[in-house]
């Protein structure tokens, strides 16, 4: 048992639970209680044009349904913007991180001129070590990431093992734009360091996003929690999970007459396994479920076994 586990379920709040969402909280929710911890709920609705009320309830709604409970209030991503912010500001005052005043098109030029040449293309740095005095007059600047130049970061992941990224392909992250919002990437990781997260439990869609966390992790010399990124789910033909396939939301496996227990067996089962196991009970789920048995190749969703497997509940 590993103690004070905190793992959270994050997701955007864009749409439906979907099959992809349901099993990641399934994994952090089994891994809470598997070391007797807790699994967060924070709605990431930072993007303000795309999140709804609706979505937060019919996230909320599949959870509850699929019986996984969380810890405490749900909590809103976007409250913590001006927290955000002060950490932005805070790391330009530490050095870590630069007002930068370039403008869309010059930072677009930036990356057209670095393909041409064959570089990277991320920020050429024009602000990265000038003195704000010489900012020009009426432009709000971005904070930049004031990103390593050289070496490497390591991605230390539970199921992908160690995963190493090049700093030269990665960039001076924006971490507060220029209208004052702070950037997914930013806000992520002072949300999961204030919730004292100690393990990030995702899709690995994320990966890459995770090593540009660490960087900012780094600059802040916070701990960066333990991660696992799972692989994604695909159809049975091994596509892009599609409607017809399964890519609905919890609320139309219920009302298809999918039991809750049905449904937590077989997302466990996709990505995680237990020996030739099949069926197995949610306490039994919660006893033997660890990173070490999450596979590293996709699983495939596959309506026929669900079904199976729902007969037998
Ligand atoms: N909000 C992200 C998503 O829905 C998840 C971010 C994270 O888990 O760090 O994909």
């Amino acid at each position: 048992m590993t103690k004070n586990v905190v793992t959270r379920f994050a997701p955007s709040p864009t749409g439906y639970l979907h099959i992809g969402g349901a099993r990641t909280a399934l994994f952090n929710w089994l891994y809470a209680k598997r070391h007797g911890g807790k699994m967060l709920l924070r709605i990431e609705d930072t993007d303000r044009s795309r999140s709804t009320d609706e979505a937060v309830e019919a996230l909320m709604d599949g959870l509850s349904w699929l019986g996984m409970d969380w810890d405490g209030e749900p909590i809103s991503q976007h409250a913590n913007a001006e927290r955000h912010r002060e950490v932005a500001q805070q790391m330009v005052k530490d050095g870590t991180a630069y007002y930068c005043y370039s403008t869309a098109e010059e930072v677009n030029a930036m990356r057209e001129k670095a393909r041409a040449e064959g570089r990277p293309p991320r920020y050429d740095g024009t602000w990265r070590d000038r003195d704000a005095s010489q900012a020009p007059e009426g432009v709000s600047p971005a904070i930049r990431l004031k990103a390593p130049l050289e070496g490497d970061t390591i991605v230390q992941d539970e199921v992908q093992g160690t995963v190493k990224f090049a700093n030269k392909e990665m960039d001076d992250l924006v971490l507060l734009r220029s209208d004052g919002n702070p950037t997914y990437m930013l806000a992520v990781v002072v949300d999961d360091h204030d919730m004292n997260v100690t393990h990030i439990v995702r899709g690995d869609d994320h990966l890459t996003n995770a090593a540009r966390q660490t960087l900012i992790y780094k600059a802040l010399n916070w701990d960066v929690p333990v991660m696992a990124h799972i692989p994604l789910i695909y159809g049975p033909d091994g596509a892009k999970l599609s409607k017809r396939h399964g890519a609905i939301g919890a609320e139309a496996y219920r009302a298809m007459g999918y039991l809750p227990s049905a449904m937590r067996n077989y997302l466990a089962r996709l990505g995680w396994s237990h020996g030739d196991d099949e069926i197995f009970s949610t306490e039994q789920m919660i006893e033997w479920f660890g990173f070490d048995a999450i596979g590293k190749s996709p699983s495939r969703f596959d309506f026929k076994k669900l079904e199976n497997l729902n007969a037998h509940y």
